[in-house]
This record gives C-alpha cells, sequence and structure tokens, in this order.
C-alpha cells in the first residue's frame, strides 16, 4: 500500500487555517487532521484528544524526553507538539496527515521529513490580519499584540513553503486550498515497507 503524505499547513494566526483545513477534509477523504499536544487550557466547546491533547507542563515535558514528539515549538506562553505515533500510524494506512503548526515546528518537520509538503496561508494584508485577530473573541489585547508580531516574522519566511494560499475571498480560497491537497494527495507518498 502506498503511503499517505504528510503535509504542513501553516500560517499566521487570523489567517484563517482552520476553515480552510476544514473546508479541505470535508472534500477529501483520504485526509486526516492531528490533534496536537499543547499545554494551553482548552477553550470553550474544545475537546480532548479531538481539537487538541490537553497536557499539563510536566506532561508535555515527560513526552519530549520519552521521544514521542516529531516537533514541538513554545507559541504564546505554551507548549505545542505534535505526537509521532498517531502521525505514522496514519501514513502507513495511507492516510494522507495535516499538521496545523506554527513557523518553528514547521521548519523542524522540513528538516525531519524532507518529504513533507509545505503549504503556507494567510490573510491578504497585515491590517486584515489584524482586523481578524481584534474580532476573535477568545484574545485579550495583549494577545493580539503579541500575534501581530508573530505573524509579521511568519509572512517573512513564506518563501520556505511550497505553496501558498491567499485567504481573500473565500470561495476562491476554499477553490484554491482544495485543489492544492487533492494535488499534493494524488502523488501519495513513497510505498509502504512490506
Ligand atoms: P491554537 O492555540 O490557536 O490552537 O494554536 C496556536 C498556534 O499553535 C497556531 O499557530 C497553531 O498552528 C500552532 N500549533 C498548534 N498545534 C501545534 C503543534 O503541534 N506544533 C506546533 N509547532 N505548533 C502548533
Amino acid at each position: 500500500m502506498r503511503r499517505g503524505r504528510l503535509i504542513v499547513v501553516s500560517g499566521p494566526s487570523g489567517a484563517g487555517k482552520d476553515t480552510l483545513i476544514g473546508d479541505a477534509l470535508e472534500a477529501i477523504p483520504e485526509l486526516a487532521l492531528i490533534a496536537s499536544a499543547t499545554t494551553r487550557r482548552p477553550r470553550e466547546g474544545e475537546v480532548n484528544g479531538r481539537d487538541h491533547v490537553f497536557l499539563s507542563r510536566e506532561e508535555f515535558d515527560r513526552w519530549i524526553e520519552e521521544g514521542r514528539l516529531l516537533e514541538w515549538a513554545e507559541y504564546s506562553g505554551n507548549l505545542y507538539g505534535t505526537p509521532k505515533q498517531s502521525v505514522d500510524d496514519l501514513l502507513e494506512k495511507g492516510r494522507s496527515v495535516i499538521l496545523r503548526i506554527e513557523l518553528q515546528g514547521a521548519r523542524q518537520i522540513k528538516e525531519r521529513r524532507p518529504d513533507a509538503v509545505m503549504v503556507f496561508v494567510r490573510a491578504p494584508s497585515l491590517e486584515e490580519t489584524r482586523r481578524r485577530l481584534e474580532g476573535r473573541a477568545t484574545e485579550t489585547t495583549e494577545s493580539v499584540e503579541s500575534r501581530m508580531a508573530t505573524a509579521i516574522k511568519e509572512i517573512a519566511a513564506r518563501d520556505e513553503f511550497d505553496h501558498e494560499v491567499v485567504n481573500g475571498d473565500r470561495e476562491q480560497a476554499r477553490r484554491q486550498m482544495v485543489e492544492t491537497l487533492k494535488r499534493i494527495v494524488a502523488e501519495g507518498g513513497h510505498d509502504a515497507r512490506p
């Protein structure tokens, strides 16, 4: 059986990654999204194991020590990481796996898994990024500022990615995301070991 592909979707907070990933998951049954581990507290409505695996700082440190994370990074004062076993199990079953991660983690994946495909999602402008962040009820003023500073650094790194999706017009962005990921999935990964 052919292995699935590892797909990194990254881009500044407020770019609309979640919505576009949702569109892709709905349109492409071969895709799976990994619930990453985090020390961030669950937001209202978030489910442990579905949205994220919510860990204490001690548990997260133990996961690092035990080599259970394919990459990890600190973002806005919290730790986030990708559970390695979940990724490899899905890839071996032929599913293509989306990692929705920030830039430092994306760079670690590119180094450790050079066959990963890197997709960058961004809003049409920085003004639009700020507007979207300010419109999010979950963000405090402080975290909008810290996320804006990070967004500027992330946009500067877009050349490190294989594909870019600009999320301005909703329908156009949806189509671009779905078409891009369909092509990536169709290419497939290396053959799985017998
Ligand atoms: P949120 O708190 O909104 O779920 O995620 C905040 C940021 O952390 C987003 O930019 C998201 O892409 C990133 N993130 C989520 N999970 C992971 C992960 O497993 N690893 C890394 N490096 N970043 C992650």
